[in-house]
């Protein structure tokens, strides 16, 4: 059997309340023939909805963690031919173009330092020379490094433009200031193991009118079943699911929304811009080195491996004396960068002081 017994202070999957498992173990009843069921699915879609900022028609949950999210917006906006925008500054940010192309999309990079926020200035001056783009695609916080983008400028420079914005804000939603209508961003995304703090299998869409019209005024069909946003649309009315809704899933996940909507948005992001601080001034005192200097996100701390450690060491040595799991990195970063996630529930001061308290242990300070 596998049963962890470690802090889980990863960034992603995030720690998952007792009650939200406690839903999850409830019967599900039959979530394709049971009215009630479409009743509970549009309620949480509103509710959902509140934390997007966006209209209850807009909200889709599909089962699926973040990925199935990133490849529904894709592969509904993309047709053959089309260019898109890939704006990036790490990882996630610049597989988009991998995720465009299966769809016959041109995906055309524009990258900036890894180190620091996407620059508008930079973008305005790209976009001046050539905007002719379907859509654009940016990540909110690009979790490997835990950078932070001002997606609120950057989708209402583009949609001035007259180009339609995806954004993956799956590590940042529930964790930092998020508005889809208010920073007119017509596919936003988010999976539910994040800030949501659920177990991975729910991801979150928000979709505007104006991407709407984009799937519906398409001349070609779009080349996918399970990422086909269009089935969507009116899904609740019609009482018809493309496929049969995960109802464990989407309980445990409707627990969690309602813990969240509790707390309030605002005291959520309070809370994550302070127990990040306080992870990123407790790492600096035991004389550790933050990945970035600025445009930090509230929700991911990276940090480089101390010296005289591996970054497989530093975690299995957490991990297996002090029953802390944190992450490493990925890509260029594999083996200099060490990842605190303070999401959602793991967003608790005490939870920093033990992840503190026990690396100081560990470095002999
Ligand atoms: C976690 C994450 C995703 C989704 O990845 P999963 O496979 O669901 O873990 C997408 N984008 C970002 C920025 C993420 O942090």
């Amino acid at each position: 059997m596998y049963k962890p017994d470690y802090l889980m202070m990863t960034p992603g999957p995030s720690i998952v309340r007792e009650n939200v498992m406690k839903k999850r173990s409830e019967f599900f009843g039959n979530p394709d023939l049971d009215e009630d069921f479409f009743i509970f699915y549009d309620k949480l879609a509103e509710k959902t909805a509140k934390i997007f900022g966006c209209k209850k028609e807009s909200m889709i949950l599909m089962s699926g963690e973040g990925m199935v999210g990133l490849d529904s917006a894709c592969a509904s906006l993309t047709e053959p031919g089309d260019r898109v925008l890939v704006i990036e500054n790490g990882l996630f940010g610049a597989g988009f173009a991998d995720m465009v192309r299966p769809y016959g999309g041109v995906p055309v990079t524009l990258s900036f330092d890894t180190k620091r926020k996407i620059d508008i200035e930079k973008v305005k001056e790209f976009l001046e020379k050539d905007s002719n783009f379907k859509f654009a695609t940016v990540v909110h916080c690009d979790t490997p490094t835990g950078v932070l983008n001002d997606v609120k400028e950057i989708c209402r420079l583009l949609k001035s433009k007259g180009i339609l914005t995806v954004v993956d804000t799956v590590a940042a939603i529930g964790g930092e200031e998020f508005n889809a209508l208010e920073y007119g961003a017509d596919i936003a995304l988010g999976g539910s193991q994040k800030c949501f703090s659920a177990p991975p299998g729910i991801t979150m869409l928000s979709v505007s009118s104006d991407a709407w019209k984009a799937i519906k005024g398409r001349k070609t069909p779009i080349a996918s079943f399970y990422c086909n946003l269009s089935y969507w649309e009116d899904c609740v009315e019609k009482r018809l699911f493309p496929y049969t809704m995960p109802s464990s899933d989407l309980m445990g996940f409707d627990m969690a929304v309602d813990n969240m909507l509790e707390e309030g948005i605002e005291n959520i992001v309070e809370r994550h811009h302070k127990t990040a601080k306080m992870c990123r001034d407790g790492l600096k005192e035991l004389g550790l080195k933050l990945y970035l200097e600025d445009d930090f996100s509230s929700t991911v701390t990276a940090f480089y491996v101390p010296e005289g450690f591996t970054v497989n060491e530093f975690i299995k040595r957490l991990k297996d004396e002090y029953k802390i799991f944190i992450g490493g990195s990925y890509g260029p970063y594999a083996d200099k960068v060490l990842r605190i996630g303070h999401m959602g529930e793991s967003a608790k001061t005490e939870y920093i002081e033990r992840t503190l308290e026990a690396i100081k242990d560990m470095l002999g300070k």
